[in-house]
């Protein structure tokens, strides 16, 4: 069993420096920030990188997969405009971070995970923490029927494109952010997916980053 180290003055303190950090990188959202502050990122971490969890870096958490750099995801969720009580369907699971920032703001999150042995950790890391998250193990490309529609979906893989199945599951002006693989083959480019009125996806860019690949079949590592 995972057992989580708990938060203290230093954590807390190495929190608020990286909140500083986040602002000068143009993350202007207070409530994002807010969330950041909130959410001990060093408990999903292996303890060995205790010391490291409050820079702005990736690391890998086991099963081939990393968390994700703290301005990524202040990034991504910062394109979300979430307001409380939004229900976000997360692809990704990873370590939970991501999730629990999004718990953090008010919002109701579901979050798919293909890797079984992470997805068994991560729960125990979890149910640890005061963060409602509710996780599934399966393909994220298939997204949650049973629970849709979603307000927000928040994909944390390179994507090799729409999965149209997860635009079916938002609603009508609901957003999607997602890291699309880049024609060059190398990275991905974020893009925010408005869904319109008429049905139709309003596109935007925001520049490129490097995420490991969204994948089809579940995976035992
Ligand atoms: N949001 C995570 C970042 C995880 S990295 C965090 O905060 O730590 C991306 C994750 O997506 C990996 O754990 C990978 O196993 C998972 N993944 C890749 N393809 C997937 C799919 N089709 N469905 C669900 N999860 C997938």
């Amino acid at each position: 069993m995972t057992t989580i180290t708990l938060d203290n003055y230093r954590h807390k303190g190495l929190r608020i420096q990286l909140v500083e950090l986040l602002r000068s990188k143009d993350i202007s959202d207070e409530a994002v920030l807010s969330a950041i502050n909130e959410v001990p990122r060093h408990v999903f971490l292996d303890s060995s990188f205790v010391e490291l969890a409050y820079q702005d870096m990736a690391f890998p958490i086991g099963s081939g997969q990393t968390i994700s750099q703290p301005s990524t995801v202040a990034f991504q969720t910062q394109l979300l405009s979430l307001t409380k009580g939004m229900k976000v369907l997360e692809i990704g699971t990873g370590s939970g971070y991501q999730a629990c920032v999004l718990a953090a703001m008010g919002a109701k999150v579901f979050s798919i995970e293909r890797q079984r042995n992470l997805y068994f950790k991560t729960k125990e890391i979890l149910e640890q923490l005061p963060f409602r998250v509710k996780t599934f193990l399966g393909d994220g490309f298939e997204g949650l029927p049973t629970y849709a529609p979603f307000d927000r979906v928040i994909i944390t893989a390179g994507a090799p494109k729409i999965p149209e199945v997860l635009v079916e599951q938002m609603k009508t002006g609901g957003i999607m952010v997602i890291p699309m693989d880049n024609a060059v083959g190398e990275g991905q480019t974020m893009l925010k997916i408005t869904k319109m009125d008429d049905g139709s996806l309003k596109k935007e860019e925001f520049g490129d980053f490097k995420f490991v690949p969204m994948l089809k079949e579940l995976g035992n590592d």
